[in-house]
């Protein structure tokens, strides 16, 4: 078979499968033609997950009448005019195909007329042809409807899922963009049914509220934009010479609302919908030890960078991004959740439904301070070190109790040797004294680690430990490390070992349990965490008060007192939270006292 060059309708069908893979990809460049065209409410349509219908009206610029067959033409666009433009891009569309692309596999009509005409065009395509041409009236702004898509592409066609399926995924698009541009109203229609509607008022909050309802979007904390420096002055500089500087800003879960996938991550940069697994990477290590394993949390993310910082044009779906400085851009955006997460330490509430706060409700809480802790009466446990100013405000003594954000708490007592109740200003708190000493003792050991001082005792009498050949294995491989955390491990014949020392907090433990399990290579790789963490986080499991442990009043104290003092109180090192809450507003709506 001799070489020769591939007819136009066969390249034009082998490009639109670069862009157009779903129906969804579909709803995406419409999407974000309609924005770059300046409107400020798009409605979306699609019928049988999109492979039926997709239509998407805005009012934006429109197309002129002399340029709409160019908006099909290959390579044709508004937005871009010389190659250096590809390292200074402001809109959403540039690379000029997805309209020839996407009519070269469906059924297109297009109406549109331009703000500055006063007579609008009607065009209708089919495999990429133009079929029929008139002038037509309409309001200003551009209705683009694409039928039957893939009807002379049978194989992709074959590749679609079911209609559900495909409609998920348009669906997430526009409630992706919805989220991005909140100050445009989204309107989307599936089968004639409203699925989605946004007001448009432009505070992304609102967006989050008709887009993941009310429920959620209360348990989302805001992450405040802030101008952050890429590239330290004087090591790498950005093209102009300037150094570059990235603003991160968006919505991040609360710990204790989360996901078990990873789709409610999303990301803008320079608010273009992206799918970028490092930044989605970054996120997840902010919450780490704050969520469960196999958890993930809710982001609605904007990275703004310098459009020369990043190159947007590698992907032809404009997916995926390269970052100049990703190593920076991962970092930064790590910081900024992780900021915010440590400052709301949110505490989880016993129900789901969080009790949004009125102004009396403060007010109420207010007042149960000054009544119920006046100078250490009835009330109050001696413990509690309350003070009393002046003006009667209710002091805390000790500068470490102000940076906790920990309510102060009043012991009453421990439940099945398991819980301790407790009493705050603000209603009762059942803390989980595993969990709660488990945080105490982490962060104390991740201090002793820093500082290379983790107490190690040495035993009286050596311990012999049968290991499993595997995990015997790893005491070689691992040697300083153990040292390190205070373990001194010797060979002894076989997989057995000999333990001369090991970390003060474990003597009168079960040493050879816990050998064992940091030793447990599938553990390790099950939690997906480094050895060093996962060696941490078993010692911390091993030593800590346990489950059916009797506790003296004086012992709950002084571990309510220890958590207060540590940076992240609400959740133990795994994850899971130290304490619920129940709120004296929901204890007063539980008992019909309302
Ligand atoms: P790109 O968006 O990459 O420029 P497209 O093929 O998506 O390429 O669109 C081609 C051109 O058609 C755009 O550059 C724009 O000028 C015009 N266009 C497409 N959709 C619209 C719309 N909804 N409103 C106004 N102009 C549009
Ligand atoms: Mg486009």
């Amino acid at each position: 078979m001799g070489i020769r060059v591939l007819p136009p309708d066969v390249t034009a069908k082998i490009a639109a499968g670069e862009v157009v893979e779903r129906p969804a990809s579909v709803v995406k460049e419409l999407v974000e033609n309609a924005i770059d065209a300046g409107a400020t409410t798009v409605r979306v349509e699609i019928r049988q997950g999109g492979r039926r219908l997709v239509r998407v009206t805005d009012n934006g610029e429109g197309i002129p009448a002399d340029e709409v067959e160019l908006a099909f033409a290959r390579h044709a666009t508004g937005k871009l005019v010389s190659a250096e433009d590809l390292f200074d891009i402001h809109t959403l569309g540039f690379r000029g195909e997805a309209l020839a692309s996407i009519a070269a596999v469906s059924r297109v009509t297009l109406v549109t007329q331009a703000a500055s005409e006063s007579i609008g065009t009607l065009v209708r395509l089919e495999g990429g042809e133009l079929l029929h041409r008139e002038s037509k009236g309409r309001v200003p702004g551009t209705v683009v409807t694409i039928e039957n898509l893939f009807y002379n592409t049978p194989a992709r066609l074959k590749f679609l899922r079911s209609d559900p399926t495909e409609a998920s995924h348009a669906l997430a698009l526009v409630t992706s963009y919805a989220l991005a541009y909140p100050e445009l109203r989204f309107t989307l229609l599936k089968d004639g049914r409203l699925v989605l509607q946004t007001m448009g008022t432009g505070e992304m909050y609102n967006a989050l509220v008709d887009v993941l309802g009310l429920q959620v979007a209360q348990q989302m904390l805001l992450v405040v934009p802030q101008k952050l420096q890429v590239v330290p002055a004087g090591t790498e500089e950005s093209l102009d010479g300037q150094p570059a500087t990235l603003r991160v800003w968006g919505y991040v879960s609360s710990p204790s609302l989360n996901r078990s996938n990873r789709r409610s991550l999303l990301f803008f940069v320079n608010r273009c919908w992206v799918q970028d697994s490092s930044l989605a990477y970054a996120v997840e290590q902010a919450y780490h030890t704050l969520l469960p394993r196999g958890r993930h949390p809710i982001a609605v993310l904007n990275v703004q960078v310098d459009p020369a910082e990043v190159d947007v044009n590698i992907h032809p779906t404009k997916r995926e991004v390269r970052f100049r400085n990703q190593r920076q851009v991962f970092s930064a955006v790590q910081r900024a959740v992780r900021r915010v997460l440590i400052n709301e330490r949110p505490i989880p509430g016993v129900s789901a439904r969080p009790v949004p706060l009125t102004a009396e409700e403060w007010e109420r809480r207010r007042q149960f301070a000054h009544v119920r802790h006046p100078g250490g009466a009835r009330m109050v446990d001696p413990g509690m070190e309350m003070q009393r100013t002046a003006d009667r405000e209710p002091v805390v003594v000790g500068a470490q109790r102000k940076l906790t954000g920990l309510p102060m708490l009043r012991v009453v007592g421990q439940l099945s040797q398991m819980y301790i109740i407790a009493e705050g200003p603000d209603g009762a708190y059942l803390l989980d004294q595993h969990a709660a000493h488990e945080r105490v003792l982490y962060e104390k050991l991740k201090a002793q680690r820093a500082s290379q001082n983790v107490p190690s005792q040495a035993l009286l009498e050596p311990l012999t430990v049968e290991l499993l050949p595997q995990q015997a294995a790893v005491v070689g491989e691992h040697q300083e490390l153990l040292l390190q955390v205070g373990f001194e491990l010797e060979p002894f014949g076989g997989s057995t070992i000999l333990v001369r020392r090991v970390p003060a907090a474990l003597v009168g433990k079960d040493i050879a349990a816990a050998i064992s399990e940091i030793l447990d290579q599938d553990a390790k790789d099950e939690a997906g965490m480094s050895w060093e963490e996962h060696t941490l986080r078993t010692l911390v499991c091993h030593t800590s008060i346990r489950a059916g442990q009797t506790l003296p009043l004086e012992e709950m104290r002084d571990l309510v007192r220890q958590l207060e003092q540590t940076s992240l109180p609400h959740t133990c090192p795994h994850g899971r939270p130290t304490m619920i809450h129940l709120s004296a507003a929901q204890l007063e709506r539980e008992f019909g006292r309302h």
